[in-house]
């Protein structure tokens, strides 16, 4: 059963007490509902592509109750900075790289080097953070293939028992997502148009260029902009190894090849999800190897997600 929570001193200490266990927890923000996680615990968020039913690992935005909180992640520009004083709290996501020292795992980032973060209006949503002291990844809190939600009834009816809890703070202001905007490149680009519209941003920064495709949109399997992508050459479903082939493993390791990184010697999909952009850098680096060679992962949970990333690594490069 999901707990429904109310957004009083009480609930709001209940719903971040869930959140520091590693619990997934809904909460409102000025945008839409999102399903929160601990962003450091790889479990927690690997967890929130399972109750989603996710089929892929797209990167997902670290929410903070303040700008200080929010850039000891990344490395802030002086754009973010502006942009910052400007429209924070607010429907506006900055994505910036990531520092070497920031304890968010890897999987909320999908592998990437830069991170997606955010300051939300709410001030429900704020206290919660506060009091969780911890970045939260939160993607919106629906089933995957199904519209936002904005209400805690409309997180109810698709998560109900999938999740630990509602945080409920009321329909959402916005009802609709935030503006993404990538800094970490040499422009700004538009990643997502939401709730800051580009003109606003335009004032600020001047102009801004749109992103020529977005993640639904790729220009070539395995050209996607925002995922992560080996070196070597990536050999799926593999049943034996060559001695030169560096083995992602999943379950008991093959014998043989040059080096061997385990996803889950017990074939835990959540665990294989944790590990699964360690093990493929890892690998990546390995003096002398021609491929990686991975092990089948059983399409079904966590594995479409673990499938479509690998299928995504292995595909031909443009
Ligand atoms: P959602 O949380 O479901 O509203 O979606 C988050 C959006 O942010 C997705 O479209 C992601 O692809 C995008 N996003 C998050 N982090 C990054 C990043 N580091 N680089 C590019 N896009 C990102
Ligand atoms: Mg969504």
């Amino acid at each position: 059963m999901t707990e429904l929570l109310s957004a009083t001193p009480e609930g709001i200490a209940r719903a971040a007490a869930l959140l520091r266990e590693g619990k997934l927890v809904a909460f409102g923000t000025e945008t839409v509902y999102g399903l929160g996680a601990d962003a450091t615990k790889g479990d927690a968020v690997a967890a929130i592509f399972a109750a989603k039913q996710r089929p892929r690992f797209n990167p997902l935005i670290s929410h903070f109750p303040d700008a200080d909180s929010a850039f000891a992640h990344v490395a802030a520009t002086q754009a973010a900075r502006l942009l910052a004083e400007e429209f924070w709290p607010g429907p506006l996501t900055l994505v910036l790289p990531r520092l070497p020292a920031t304890p968010i795992h890897d999987l909320t980032g999908a592998g990437l080097p830069t991170l997606a973060i955010r300051v939300p209006a709410s001030e429900t949503a704020r206290a919660l953070l506060r009091s969780a002291g911890l970045p939260i990844a939160a993607p919106s809190a629906n089933r995957s293939g199904q519209v936002s939600p904005t209400s805690a009834q409309h997180v109810l009816s698709e998560l109900d028992g999938r999740i630990e809890a509602i945080l409920d703070s009321g329909p959402c202001a916005v009802g609709l997502e935030s503006t993404i905007l990538d800094l970490s490149g040499p422009r700004p680009v538009l990643l997502r148009p939401g709730g800051i519209s580009r003109e606003a941003l335009e004032e600020i920064l001047g102009p801004i260029a749109r992103a020529e495709s977005d993640d639904h949109a790729p220009r070539a399997p395995g050209m996607l902009r925002s995922h992560y992508a080996p070196r070597l050459p990536v050999r799926l479903s593999a049943t034996s190894i060559a001695p030169t082939e560096a083995l992602l493993a999943f379950g008991p390791p093959l014998t043989g090849g040059c080096t061997t990184f385990s996803l889950s010697a017990s074939g835990d999909l959540t665990e294989a999800a944790t590990r699964l952009f360690a093990g493929l850098r890892a690998l990546d680096a390995t003096p002398g190897a021609s491929a990686i060679a991975v092990m089948p992962i059983p399409h079904h949970g966590l594995g479409l997600a673990l499938n479509d990333r690998l299928e995504r690594a292995a595909a031909p490069r443009g």
